[in-house]
C-alpha cells in the first residue's frame, strides 16, 4: 500500500500512522498487540535499521528516559504553532478547541490543503523521529519560537491522518492506549514470527510466542534501554538476549517497590512459615547509586574504560548527579578494597550534623535540584543502603536477598553521617516487630519495610510493586491506610480570604491500561496561606482552557473546576477512607461490583506534601486505588465469601 517502502528505504510515516489508527480504534488490548506485531513485522522484513526508531514513535519518546529529553509542549506553544501553519487565527482555534478538545484532530482538520509549487517531501519515521528530537532539545534563548518554526516545517509536510499524531506526540500523549507493556509484547511477537520466517522454519508456537515475550519482558526489568536491547534483538536472537543484554551501570532499573499493608498480623500471614526480614523505612529520596571505577579490570562495551562511572538516578530514572555531588565524592570512603563496580539501592535522608541523627522529609526537599557543588551544599544528607544489584562485574538481581545482603555487607562500610546500612532485624515475632515498628518513628522513619529473605521468591523485581515486599507505615494502624500520590488536574478560585488564589483543586490517579487520568476527589484542606499562593504561581503556567480529552471526569450537571491543568504535578494525599460516588471516574469498572459505574472517591482527604520526585505517570493508578478500596475492613466484610484474598487483585 505505501509504494515508497522498499526494502531498505525509510519508512513512510504514513505507514506507522495507519497503524496507529488501527491500534487507536479498538479498545481490545490483544488487537492491540496485534497491530503492533504485524506492523512491526514488516519493518523487520523491510526496513529493520529503523526497527528503534519506529519503537521510540510508538512509545513517544525518542531517547531512553535517565537522558532527560522529553516531549510534552505546552498548549498554548502548539497552538501557536497551529495557527501559524494553517494560516488560521489565535480566536478561531480556540473556539474550535472548546468545540472538539483534541488538539490532534483540530491540526488535522486545519491542514493547508492547497497544493504548492514545491511540495515538501513526505513525512518519513526518520524524518519525524528527528524533527522530534530537534524541538525537545531546544533551549535557550529564542527557543520559544525555534521550536515553533520546527512544530510548523513538519506539519507543513503533514497528509492525512498526520498532523494529528504528530501533534498528540508533540503534546506528550498519543492516546492510542498503547502501553509500554503492550509494546513489549508485541515487539516479541514480531521477532519471533520474523526469526522462524527468515529461518525458513515453521511458524512459532505459542509457548515459544510465551516464551519471548517473557524474555522480552525480563531483559527490559533489567536494562531499560532499547538502544542496546534492539540492535541485540538483531545480533544474537530474542532468545539469546539474557545473556546479551543485563543490568549494567549507567543505565538505571525501575525500582522494585512495595505492597502495603495494614497490620502486624497481614504481615505474619503473608510470610507464614518463610525467613523475613524488617528494615527502617527511611523517610527521604530513592536514590540508585551506579559505579564503575577508573580503569576497572571487568570491561564495560558501553562505557568509557578510562574514566569509569558514577551517577546517582532517581526512582523514576533521572539523574540526580548534579543534586548529589556530595554523595559521588565520598563513595570511595563507603567501599571496601576490591569493589570496582556496583548498583545501590537506597535512600537519601536529610541529616541532622549537631544532633547526628536523621531529619525528617522536608529539609530534604529545601535541597537544591541543579548545580551544587559538594562544598556548597546545606542540607546535608546520609545514604542508607537496603540492597545490592550488581556487584563487581555481575548483575545481583537474582540472588536471594539473604546473599544480596551479605555482598551488601562486606562491600561497602558505613561512615557516620554519610553512609550506614539500613537498620534490620530477622526476627519474627509480632511483640518483636511491634516493638521495632515504634523504635522507627521514634527514629524518625515512616515505619517498616518487610521483605522475603530467601528463594526466588526474594529476587529483585525490577519495576514490580511485589508482595515479597510490604510496607507498613505507622499511621496504617490508625486505620488510614496508605497515602496516594495524585495528580493535580483542576482547581477551583478561592473565597472570602482567598480570592487571589485557587482555594481548592481537583485530583486524579493515573490509569496506566488506558493512560487516562481518572478523577478521584475535590481537595482544600491541609495547605496553609503560604502554600496556596506557591501553587497559584507555579500552577498557572499549566492552565489549559478545557480538559484534556484523556482526563476521565463526571460530567452532566456536576460542578466542574474553574480551571484545567496539564498533568504535570504530583501530591502526595491521605484519606480517611475510600468510597464509591458517581461524581468521580478512579478505578471506575475496577471497584464497583454491582457495575453501577461509579468511581472511587477520597473522603477527607488533606494534603500531605509535593511528591516532585514522581513523574504523572507514576501516580498512585486507578488498579491500586481498587485494590486500597476493596481492602478497606467495611467491604471486605460485606464481599462475599471466598474472595477474601484480594491481595493480588
Ligand atoms: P512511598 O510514598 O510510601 O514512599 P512509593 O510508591 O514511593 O511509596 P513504595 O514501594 O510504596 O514506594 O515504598 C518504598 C519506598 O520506601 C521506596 O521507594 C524507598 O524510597 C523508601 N524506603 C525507605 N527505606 C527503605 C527500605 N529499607 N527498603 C526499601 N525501600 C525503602
Amino acid at each position: 500500500a505505501y509504494p515508497d517502502w522498499k526494502a531498505g528505504a525509510s519508512i513512510p510515516y504514513a505507514a506507522l500512522v495507519a497503524t496507529f489508527s488501527l491500534i487507536e480504534s479498538t479498545t481490545k488490548r490483544l488487537e492491540k498487540v496485534s497491530h503492533t506485531s504485524l506492523f512491526l513485522r514488516q519493518v523487520l522484513r523491510l526496513t529493520p535499521d529503523e526497527l528503534l526508531l519506529v519503537i521510540h514513535l510508538m512509545i513517544n519518546r525518542i531517547a531512553a528516559d535517565y537522558e532527560g529529553i522529553e516531549l510534552g509542549i505546552g498548549e498554548s506553544l502548539l497552538m501557536k504553532a497551529i495557527c501559524e501553519s494553517c494560516g488560521r487565527t489565535l480566536a478561531t482555534l480556540k473556539e474550535e478547541h472548546k468545540q472538539i478538545g483534541d488538539l490532534g484532530e483540530i491540526a488535522q482538520k486545519s491542514r493547508n490543503t492547497q497544493t504548492t509549487l514545491f511540495p515538501p517531501k513526505p513525512l518519513t519515521v526518520r524524518s519525524v523521529h528527528t524533527g522530534l528530537r530537534d524541538i525537545a532539545l531546544v533551549k535557550g534563548d529564542g527557543g520559544q519560537g525555534r521550536k515553533v518554526d520546527g512544530i510548523k516545517k513538519m506539519l507543513s509536510a503533514a497528509k492525512g491522518d498526520e498532523a494529528k499524531f504528530l501533534v498528540r506526540g508533540l503534546e506528550g500523549k498519543l492516546r492510542l492506549g498503547l502501553a509500554d507493556r503492550t509494546v513489549i509484547v508485541g515487539l516479541s511477537q514480531a521477532v519471533i514470527v520474523h526469526e522462524a520466517e527468515k529461518a525458513g522454519k515453521k511458524a512459532p508456537s505459542l509457548e515459544q510466542m510465551i516464551a519471548a515475550e517473557a524474555m522480552l519482558k525480563e531483559v527490559y526489568s533489567e536494562l531499560p534501554n532499547y538502544e542496546i536491547i534492539i540492535p541485540e534483538i538483531m545480533k544474537v536472537g530474542i532468545m539469546n538476549l539474557k545473556d546479551a543484554c543485563k543490568l549494567q551501570p549507567g543505565v538505571p532499573l525501575k525500582p522494585m517497590l512495595a505492597k502495603p499493608t495494614k497490620s502486624i498480623a497481614e504481615i505474619t500471614d503473608r510470610f507464614e512459615g518463610k525467613r523475613f526480614t524488617c528494615e527502617y523505612k527511611y523517610d527521604g529520596e530513592r536514590v540508585q547509586i551506579h559505579y564503575v571505577a577508573p580503569n576497572s579490570s571487568v570491561e564495560f562495551p558501553t562505557i568509557d574504560q578510562k574514566k569509569g562511572i558514577a551517577k546517582v538516578f532517581s526512582r523514576n530514572s533521572e539523574e540526580l548527579s548534579p543534586k548529589y555531588p556530595d554523595i559521588l565524592a565520598a563513595l570511595d570512603k563507603w567501599v571496601t578494597d576490591g569493589v570496582e563496580s556496583f548498583v545501590l539501592d537506597c535512600e537519601a535522608v536529610a541529616w541532622d550534623r549537631v544532633e547526628k541523627r536523621v531529619l525528617p522529609f522536608q529539609q530534604l526537599q529545601t535541597r537544591k535540584r541543579k548545580d551544587v557543588a559538594a562544598e556548597d551544599v546545606k542540607v546535608k544528607v546520609c545514604v542508607y543502603g537496603f540492597d545490592l544489584l550488581f556487584l563487581n562485574g555481575k548483575s545481583t538481581v537474582q540472588d536471594s536477598l539473604a546473599d544480596r545482603r551479605k555482598m551488601m555487607y562486606t562491600s561497602f562500610k558505613s561512615v557516620e553521617g554519610e553512609f550506614a546500612f539500613a537498620t534490620a532485624i530477622d526476627g519474627q515475632e509480632v511483640e518483636i516487630i511491634q516493638a521495632f515498628l515504634e523504635e522507627s518513628c521514634k527514629a524518625s522513619c515512616e515505619g517498616l519495610m518487610v521483605k522475603m529473605l530467601d528463594t526466588p521468591d526474594s529476587y529483585y523485581q525490577p519495576s514490580k510493586r511485589s508482595r515479597n515486599w510490604l510496607k507498613l507505615k505507622k499511621d496504617y494502624l490508625d486505620g488510614v491506610g496508605d497515602s496516594l500520590d495524585l495528580v493535580v488536574i483542576g482547581a477551583y478560585h478561592g473565597k472570602g480570604k482567598r480570592t487571589s488564589v485557587y482555594g481548592s483543586f481537583l485530583l486524579a490517579c493515573y490509569n496506566p491500561a488506558t493512560q487516562n487520568y481518572e478523577t478521584i476527589c475535590n481537595i482544600g484542606t491541609g495547605f496553609s496561606e503560604e502554600v496556596l499562593i506557591k501553587f497559584h504561581t507555579q500552577l498557572l503556567e499549566f492552565e489549559i482552557e478545557k480538559p484534556k480529552p484523556y482526563y476521565v471526569h463526571a460530567t452532566g450537571n456536576m460542578q466542574q473546576p474553574d480551571v484545567w491543568f496539564e498533568p504535570k504535578v504530583v501530591w502526595e494525599v491521605k484519606t480517611a477512607d475510600l468510597s464509591l460516588s458517581p461524581k468521580y471516574m478512579a478505578a471506575k469498572g475496577l471497584a464497583d461490583v454491582e457495575g453501577k459505574g461509579r468511581g472511587v472517591s477520597l473522603r477527607f482527604p488533606r494534603f500531605i506534601r509535593e511528591r516532585d520526585d514522581k513523574k504523572p505517570d507514576d501516580a498512585t493508578s486507578a488498579q491500586q486505588v481498587a485494590e486500597m478500596y476493596q481492602n478497606q475492613d467495611v467491604v471486605k466484610n460485606n464481599a462475599k465469601k471466598g474472595v477474601d484474598d484480594n491481595f493480588e487483585y
